[in-house]
Parts: C-alpha cells; structure tokens; sequence
C-alpha cells in the first residue's frame, strides 16, 4: 500500500510498504480520506515536538472496514466507519470511562510515533474504537468528526446554551467547528475574532458574526452583542487572545480553553477574580463525546461541506502539507483522499 511519510521535518514523501495485518481486536480500515490536523502540520515543521521522522501521521479519518481480526463483532467488513484515534489501556478502561482523555496511558492513533496511522491507504485500529457512519451523508465528513469531537467537548465544557451568546476567537477549522458547535448546542448569536480574511468569510457563511481585525474585540462585541457575551471559546491559546476572551465575557463569564498556542500565558488575574469569570481547559473529548460527534455528523441535520476547502490525492500529499506550513490561504480543512 501507499502512505505518506514524515521522512525529515519539512518533508514528505508518498511510500510503498507492506500492507497491515489485522490482529486480534482490531480492524483494518480502507481509508478513504484523512484530514490534515494543525497539530500534523506543527509535528510536520518541527514546532511542536509531537511528532518524529519516518512517521505516517493521520488522526482524523473515514473508510471502509477492509478485514476484521479474531474476536471482533458487531461491525461487518464494506462499513463506513470513523475511528476515534485515542487508545486507552485496557487496564485504565474502567477507572477512566466517561474521560478517556485523562487517563495516564492512553495514546493517540497519528501521534504516536510508533503506530502507522491514517495518512496510508490502510490503517489499524482497535474495533473499539471504530464508529460506524451511515451512508446517507457525504462520505468525507467522517473525517471531520475528529475535529468536531474537540469542538463539542469544549461547548459541553462551557455548557453553551440557547441562552447564550458565544464569542469564538480563532477561525480555523478548529474555531469553525467550535461555531456549529454552539449552534448546535443552542446559542443563536454568535461572533468570531479571525485575522484571515477568508477564514472569517467561511465562518459568515457558518452564520458567525465575524469581527474586524485590528479593533479591540471587546468594544466591537458589545456594539454588536449589545453587551458582552456570557461564553467566549478561545482556539488559540495565547496570552493576547485569553486576555480577548476574557474581557469580552460578562461577569461570571466562561471561558473555554482550547487552543493551544502557547505553553505559558501571561494572565490577567483580576478579569478572572474581580469578575468571577471562570477558564475551563478542554482537551481532546471522551470516547461519548467523540460518539456524540459522530451521531450529529450521521444525524444530516447540519451540512458540514464548507469545512473542507480541498481533497487532495494522495500523490499530492507532500505539496498540501508544504503549502498549509507555507501559510496558504487555505480557510478550511484540507483533505487527502487515500482511495485516489
Ligand atoms: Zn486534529
């Protein structure tokens, strides 16, 4: 089979190696497409460290069930299927269900520089970990479900309503599934602070209200809002954007953290305190949130198609990569198609 290789930081190159074998409890999965992540294109330049040289990233992904291995049931070989790419220890299983992504062990499909994952004609994973998708929405939105699972479990984290009016810093494809996000959970206002010009007219078409760069966001939410929101998700995660985020909440205003953009932040303690705003942390999401994503991608209620700007061969692979770390003016999410 084919995959994509990380052969050196700043290079890939599409390869031939043998094909998987299944074993016990797992599944091989012809891919049909995985999306580039950020935290791919950060392993790709070097900037983030979690990724090596010699690696097949590719942690958000959908295909069809090629083989089954022994043991595994209740999935039938030609479905289409997701697969939520953290793994968790079966000893840590129980203690850490409900909150899969605290537990010590666990290790991400992509990440994981040892595991050949989703950016290869086929991949491995535990059956468990395989989520099934209907054939009656478009086949590449199972590749979204990833990026939409971290969106829900912040919008859950925040506990966005219908009586809330929602402030997203950061327009990417994180930040845009962060906007449905909240749609879905109800909030009918809501405003996005992005700098690119086209991502801020993809999250117009989400039905986000953008704000213009270069003015304070604070002041231009609450000329819009008519007053500061009570939730504001900041996708970012720099000491300027958390300072944004903050400030453009009401008091006892929340705060989810999702981005992750810088390891240490300067804060503004009084915003926090004074104001009795809350900053809630979200990472990753829950083998139920993860499912929860799945079952609104497979529900048809929501079209998803202008999160994903371009599908790319796999042959095209290592210019799509150097592109987006270029700074392409790429809004959404760019997709390779392993099955061209
Ligand atoms: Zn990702």
């Amino acid at each position: 089979m084919r995959c994509l290789v990380m052969e050196d930081f700043g290079r890939m190159a599409v390869a031939e190696v043998a094909d998987p074998k299944v074993t016990a409890g797992h599944v091989v999965i012809d891919v049909v497409a995985t999306g580039i992540c950020g935290s791919d294109l950060h392993g790709y330049t070097g900037e983030n460290g979690r990724r090596k040289p010699g690696q097949v990233m590719g942690h958000e992904s959908v295909g069809r069930i090629r083989a089954l291995g022994d043991g595994v049931e209740g999935i039938e070989v030609g479905a289409t299927v997701t697969f939520n790419p953290l793994v968790v220890p079966a000893a840590e299983r129980p203690l850490y269900r409900g909150r899969e992504q605290h537990a010590p062990g666990r290790s991400v499909i992509g990440v994981n520089p040892s595991v050949r994952a989703a950016f290869a004609e086929q991949v491995v994973v535990p059956a468990e970990n395989v989520v099934p998708l209907p054939d009656s929405v478009p086949i590449t939105w199972g590749a979204l479900v990833e990026p939409l699972a971290v969106a829900v479990n912040v919008v859950r984290r925040v506990a966005v309503t219908a009586e809330d009016t929602v402030l997203v810093i950061g327009g990417g494809p994180i930040g845009q599934s962060c906007v449905l996000a909240a749609q879905h959970a109800g909030a009918t206002s809501v405003y996005v602070s992005e700098p690119s010009a086209s991502r801020r007219a993809l999250c117009e078409q989400l039905g986000a209200v953008p704000l213009q760069p270069g003015e304070p966001v604070e002041e231009q939410v609450r000329a819009l809002n008519g007053g500061p929101v009570t939730v504001a998700i900041d996708a970012v995660g720099i000491t300027a954007t958390i300072q944004d985020a903050l400030r453009a909440t009401v008091a006892g205003g929340r705060v989810g953290l999702v981005g992750m953009g810088a390891p240490v932040t300067e804060l503004q303690t009084y915003e926090v305190s004074t104001l009795e705003r809350t900053i809630t942390g979200s990472f990753c999401y829950s083998d139920e949130v993860f499912r929860a994503a799945a079952a609104w991608v497979a529900d048809g209620s929501t079209d998803f198609s202008a999160l994903i700007s371009e599908e790319v061969p796999l042959a095209e692979g290592p210019d799509a990569f150097a592109r987006l770390a270029a700074g392409a003016d790429i809004p959404g999410k760019v997709l390779v198609r392993l099955d061209r």
